[in-house]
């Protein structure tokens, strides 16, 4: 199995926090909490995280300040971050930009199950590959392998292993795939 995703969340309010932090380990994610920037800098360095998502205003240090001391450090500096914002103020989002945030997140008018997915989403590469089982006799197989001449069991003509069907991830955003069948054996590729 898939090592979980480890998400640093960063923000004073308590039960903000929390809210957030129950939200993404029920979906999936490995969560560590600071309560500002000084603890979440010292997260960062200790606890390695794959994303960071903070907070603006925080006592002691805020959220860009943190940001730019996470990029001093070699261990911290690529770590990905996407901002939390109450308002949403254009300035904090230019600044954001300028500090190399992957998102800014506007709490009001953004669904904590949507701030999942948009987290989710940096994690997933244009260009990844799945493989996927087929099943010969399902829906439109049959017909697939008569109208393509494939063999009807969809064996790999070279070497006789079920070929599978691939999908390569060419729009993100969209969800687009690029499909084709494969031997994941031999290699085969349906031309
Ligand atoms: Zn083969």
């Amino acid at each position: 199995m898939d090592k979980k995703t480890k998400i640093l969340l960063v923000d004073d309010d308590v039960n903000l926090r929390q809210m957030y932090a129950e939200i993404f380990k029920n979906s999936g994610f490995e969560v560590v909490e600071a309560g500002d920037g000084v603890e979440g800098l010292d997260k960062a360095s200790k606890e390695a995280p794959d994303v960071i998502f903070t907070g603006i205003i925080m006592p002691r240090m805020d959220g860009f300040t943190m940001m730019e001391a996470l990029k001093k450090t070699v261990m911290t500096a690529s770590i990905p971050v996407v901002i939390s914002s109450h308002m949403g103020r254009e300035e904090d989002q230019q600044k954001a930009n300028a500090l190399g945030a992957k998102d800014f997140i506007v709490r009001d008018i953004t669904r904590p199950i949507e701030t999942v997915e948009r987290i989710r989403a940096l994690f997933i590469q244009e260009g990844g590959e799945y493989k996927l089982e087929f099943s010969a006799d399902r829906m439109d197989a049959p017909k697939l392998a008569k109208d393509l001449s494939f063999n009807p069991t969809f064996n790999c003509l070279d070497c006789g292993t079920t070929i599978s069907l691939n999908l390569k991830l060419i729009n993100k955003k969209d969800r687009i795939f690029e499909a084709k069948f494969v031997c994941p054996k031999c290699g085969w590729e349906a031309k």
